[in-house]
């Protein structure tokens, strides 16, 4: 699994070289003075001091349950790419191609009219399937079927490298199944109130969708519930989910039947045209369960779930109605946002989640600079060179774990701006009817690629986001960090800003991925990107009792009255920000050296590096969204990525001269120190 700096992929535009006029331009200018509190003890709360007026200037708007100056950049973004594909509806396009299909799309999306009109139709004849079942032979018939349309019922089947012989793609089997973002949302005392508000959600949906008279609707709600709640129990933690040995089961098609007897594996992966000797099983003990499940519920328990999976996965494609009752209890109850985005966004987040490459080409043709990918590649490689010195100065880490580390890092596959060779979209067949309808084609294409990548070793050269995404990524299997064009802009990276802007924000983000090569998880990783254990017995040990710390740390973190942060889901994400702050602060040290910098506005050269770090998380968030994110993100909240990181880094102390005296202060030997 991609490790990213920041939870979801989000689209985004450039600004910096902008050809075609857009609405709420905004050059980066480095540090923002505005953005500050200076009435704040920086040692006392960091984030407050260095992100308080942002806050104040930025207040929640009803769209968002998050806002911050990552969601910032998307919005700035959002208006140019909103300018690309008016453009396209505007300009005739040769049919069949890459921009005639995003333009339909796009128009397809944006048409409610038409959407309203034919309202829940598009979707009956296959719920009227379901609905005619009545054997198990049936059930698994339609299993298949909506597989293949990447509904998912029960687990999740994909094709991925084999994490022990990374070259070679093979079939996985992950646990999922629910739609609930947790398992505990179905499982403690305190979601109880969230999950009465799904039961009263999914009634309604059987109601509007299915076409179900009220008690019946109720019925079936409650048949699904029952299933969803079984496959959240039977699911490992995702704290429980992070080590990559425990989810490597590789084993042959005949011991993975064997397994699960329960259930007819092998005819199922044969109906969906997979010829495969072996599968590796994620969690094998979860899929062992679901399957002694399936086989003791009834024909109409499994009708009603897999009539669920319907309905869930078209939400976004079919009328208003849906997606407004959808809104209410996804977003409004559990993220506490008022408002849904604006059909625009939602049109152009369904472009880019199915066409990207196609839109990400037309973006980085009109707004990425060359000299912002020249610059990032020096900037990646004074990190790199950064993070070599600090691993030789480990004192924790033997002379043999230690050559092995910085062969890895040597290994890294770089990834700027945008992929050499893009995805072709030539075999992907749309037509200008409705959205549904296309839909179900552009899930028959990527089923047919799923498949295809069966046969054929693994495309290293891929990318795992689109360029337009304000985002960045490690990937483990591959050994790669990857950073697409639409993070190069501010306030993450600014041409027009110092060293110190720079390496304090991109430098960062950088020096964060290239740590999560050796994170809890991505330290278990080769440089090949295969599982190897290439640790002594005794660095392993070490570094364990030091993320043992950092996970003690942030589980004493209370993040809403009553409630902690999960030290062990972000201790990855917790290590890449630490990490990063100190290979990136090294980088810098040296880059000082070429080209040194004054004191500016009254704040030193290192005073504005931990500035432009702390800005990058300045954020506004609502109470749900804290609970909600605490459960499902793997990272920790903006604030806590300031105050709790900040904390551990002697330079910081020394930068803003914190002492004890002052409330974030820990002692020097209490602080966690890895890398
Ligand atoms: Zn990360």
């Amino acid at each position: 699994m991609k490790k990213s700096i920041g939870g979801v992929a989000i689209a985004a535009a450039m600004s910096l070289t902008a050809c075609v006029s857009t609405p709420k331009q905004e050059l980066g200018v480095g540090i923002k003075l505005s953005n500050l509190d200076t009435l704040v003890t920086p040692g006392n709360d960091f984030y407050e001091y260095a992100n308080g007026g942002w806050m104040k200037n930025n207040p929640l708007t009803a769209e968002y349950s998050r806002f911050g100056s990552f969601d910032q950049l998307r919005e700035r973004s959002n208006d140019q790419m909103r300018v690309i594909v008016d453009k396209l509806q505007k300009e005739e396009q040769k049919e069949g191609s890459d921009s005639w299909k995003v333009s339909v799309l796009y128009k397809e999306a944006m048409d409610s009219v038409k959407r309203n009109e034919l309202g829940v139709a598009p979707v009956q004849p296959l719920l009227d399937d379901i609905k005619s079942l009545k054997t198990k032979d049936d059930m698994l018939d339609m299993m298949v079927r909506l597989t293949k349309l990447g509904m998912h019922p029960y687990f999740y089947l994909y094709v991925s490298a084999d994490s022990k012989n990374s070259n070679l793609n093979i079939l996985n089997q992950m646990q999922g199944g629910y739609a609930m973002p947790d398992r505990d949302y179905y499982l403690l005392p305190e979601t109880k109130e969230i999950r009465d508000a799904y039961l009263v959600y999914m009634t309604k949906m059987f109601e509007l969708v299915g076409k179900y008279s009220p008690a019946q609707a109720k019925k079936e709600a409650s048949l699904v519930f029952d299933m969803e709640k079984s496959l959240a129990k039977y699911a490992r933690s995702k704290a429980k989910l992070r080590d990559p040995l425990t989810n490597y089961n590789k084993v042959s098609m005949a011991d993975a039947c064997a397994l699960v007897k329960s259930f007819d594996l092998k005819t199922y992966i044969t109906k969906l045209g997979m010829s495969v000797d072996s599968i590796n099983l994620g969690q094998p003990e979860v899929l062992n369960n679901v399957a002694k499940k399936i086989a003791s519920s009834s024909i109409d328990q499994q009708k009603a779930y897999l009539m669920w999976r319907v309905i869930i996965n078209t939400t976004s494609i079919l009328n208003d109605e849906v997606a407004e009752t959808t809104f209410e209890f996804f977003s409004k109850k559990l993220e506490g946002i008022k408002e849904m985005r604006p059909r625009w966004k939602r049109a152009l987040s369904f472009v880019n989640g199915t066409m990207g490459e196609a839109v990400g080409q037309l973006y980085v043709a009109e707004f990425f600079p060359p000299a912002a990918k020249q610059r990032m590649v020096k900037l990646v490689a004074n990190l790199q060179e950064a993070l070599g010195e600090r691993i030789e100065n480990l004192t924790w880490m033997s002379h043999e774990t230690k050559e092995k580390a910085l062969e890895k890092l040597k290994s890294y596959t770089v990834k700027i701006g945008y992929p050499d060779k893009w995805e072709d979209y030539s075999k992907l067949y749309i037509q200008d009817d409705n959205l549904w309808a296309n839909t179900q084609r552009i899930a028959e294409w990527d089923y047919a690629k799923e498949l295809k990548k069966l046969s054929e070793p693994v495309d290293r050269a891929k990318w795992g986001m689109t360029p337009q995404t304000v985002n960045a990524y490690y990937n483990p299997g591959t050994n790669e960090i990857c950073f697409p064009a639409a993070i190069l802009q501010y306030p993450f990276f600014d041409m027009t800003a110092d060293d110190a802007f720079n390496y304090g924000a991109i430098g960062v983000v950088i020096g964060h991925e290239m740590t999560h090569g050796f994170d809890d998880s991505g330290r278990k990783y080769n440089k090949e990107g295969n599982l190897e254990n290439w640790w002594t017995k005794q660095d392993t040990e070490n570094f364990n009792q030091e993320a043992k710390k950092m996970v003690d740390f942030f589980s004493s973190i209370e993040v809403a009255p009553g409630v902690k942060a999960n030290g062990a889901l972000t201790l990855g994400e917790n290590i890449a920000d630490h990490g990063g702050l100190k290979i990136s602060f090294q980088a810098f040290q040296k880059a000082l050296k070429e080209h040194p910098l004054e004191t500016k506005d009254g704040f030193t050269p290192a005073q504005r590096f931990y500035l432009a770090y702390a800005g990058v998380w300045a954020q506004n968030i609502r109470p749900a969204a804290i609970l909600n994110r605490t459960k499902t993100d793997e990272h920790s909240l903006g604030m806590w990525r300031v105050n709790g990181a900040l904390r551990q880094i002697d330079t910081w102390y020394t930068a803003f001269n914190v002492t004890a005296k002052d409330s974030l202060f820990i002692p020097k030997k209490d602080r966690v120190d890895i890398w």
